[in-house]
């Protein structure tokens, strides 16, 4: 599996950096953001190291149904039923700034469309 050792995300998945845990298998962890843009703002992460989601080989695609299966797993746990809303920046433009792919779940307040 990739690792990168200066990643934050990595270092995160393998228990170095300490972090607000909700979900955790063998492939995926989920955490709360550190700097909620919504009441209920988690990461959906996997633990092998990507860094965009334009990394990901077909081969791993698995991985980012794994995350979406997380993700709503985590909004009806925590009854996000009227709404809730999944992100994937990828690269500068669209505002990604850890390159370890991950997928934001945001709910708890009504959102914006288009995004800003
Ligand atoms: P992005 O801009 O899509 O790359 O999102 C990165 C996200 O990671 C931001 O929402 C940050 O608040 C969040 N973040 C950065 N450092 C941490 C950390 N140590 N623990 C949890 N979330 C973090
Ligand atoms: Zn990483």
């Amino acid at each position: 599996m990739n690792r990168d050792t200066s990643c934050l995300f990595c270092r995160i998945a393998a228990g170095e950096i300490p972090c607000r845990k909700l979900f955790e298998d063998e492939l995926i962890l989920a955490f709360e953001d550190i700097k909620p843009q919504a009441p209920f703002h988690a990461l959906i992460i996997p633990k092998e190291h990507f860094p965009t989601v334009a990394d990901i080989p077909v081969e791993s695609g698995i991985l980012i149904g794994r995350m979406v299966s997380v993700a709503n797993q985590l909004a009806r746990e925590n009854r996000l039923d009227s709404g809730y809303r999944l992100v994937i920046n990828c690269y500068a433009d669209a505002g990604q700034e850890v390159y370890h792919v991950h997928l934001h779940l945001l709910g708890g307040r009504k959102f914006h469309w288009p995004p800003g």
